[in-house]
């Protein structure tokens, strides 16, 4: 339950609002998670008034503000389109007016689309703690340790690459449902490959990260051998992220 709402104007109050004991705050992005499924009493830091909605391209880098609304990503046709379609896939239209980008990041489970591919970006997030200084953390590194890494702290950016050729396919029981099975895979100039799985467990795994896509296929199957659940058998996802892992490098090398 939300028993106190802050509206502040500045990083440092917002900061400063983030390092209080008692009682328990957190950061509101869209609310979403938070008015879903957050039973204990929290006050929260909406940060709306941050200017942290913004979408920019530098160099070969996106930096996409963490107050940006899925739904502006969806139009952003610089973006990988594998992230677009990764949005699409993971929310409705009336979800997408509302969640946060880093809202989506932080709270992902190993069904969620879109921190998939952001982790096959190998995306990191630009962070802001009471010392008021600025560090960034790789996706893979944030998910394990997450509410650790969160605490009194301030997601202002995410940041991917904008050189990378990139794919995104998946099954699901109905074309939007959550996966049961999904692969990320992106490619940048120099060769390296990197593909995740999704569909399964608590985050998405990263299971090839190399200087080219020799044994992606088997390390995929390998890292989906023992997920079976109630909604697949690890055999069934074993066997399709084979058959996705090589249509997304299919899909890269055909570019795009
Ligand atoms: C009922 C329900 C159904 C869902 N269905 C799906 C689904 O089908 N597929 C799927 O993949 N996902 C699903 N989700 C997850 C959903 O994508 C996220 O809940 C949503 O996108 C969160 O975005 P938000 O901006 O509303 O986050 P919020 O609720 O505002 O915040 C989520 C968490 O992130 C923290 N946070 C947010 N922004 C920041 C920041 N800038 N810095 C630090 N911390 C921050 C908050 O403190 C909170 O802990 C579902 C969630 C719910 C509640």
């Amino acid at each position: 339950m939300i028993i106190e709402y802050h509206r502040p104007n500045t990083i440092e109050e917002t900061i400063s609002l983030l390092s209080r004991e008692d009682p328990c705050t957190v950061v509101l992005g869209g609310g979403l998670y938070l008015n879903e499924k957050v039973e204990a009493s929290i006050a929260v830091v909406d940060i709306q008034n941050l200017g942290l909605d913004t979408i920019e391209k530098k160099g070969n880098k996106h930096f996409l503000g963490a107050a940006v609304k899925l739904q502006q990503l969806i139009n952003q046709d610089k973006l990988p389109q594998a992230l677009i379609k990764s949005v699409k896939h993971q929310e409705t239209y009336n979800r997408r007016q509302v969640a946060t980008l880093a809202g989506t990041a932080i709270t992902a489970d190993g069904r969620s689309p879109i921190p998939a591919v952001l982790l096959a970006l190998d995306a990191e997030l630009e962070m802001i703690g009471n010392n008021n200084k600025t560090e960034l953390i790789h996706l893979g590194d944030f998910f394990p340790l997450r509410e650790d890494k969160l605490e009194s702290k301030l997601v202002t950016k995410i940041i991917i690459p904008s050189n990378t050729k990139t794919a995104y396919h998946y099954a699901a029981r109905s074309p939007a449902d959550r996966p049961i099975i999904a692969v990320a895979v992106s490619q940048w100039p120099s060769g390296r490959t990197r593909v995740v799985l999704a569909g399964y467990g608590d985050q998405p795994v990263m299971v090839l990260d190399g200087p080219d896509k020799g044994g992606a296929e088997t390390a995929a199957r390998d890292a989906y051998s023992q997920a079976g659940d109630q909604w697949a058998s690890a055999e069934y996802r074993a066997d399709t992220a084979v058959v996705l892992v090589r249509r997304s490098l299919n899909q890269i090398a055909e570019n795009n």
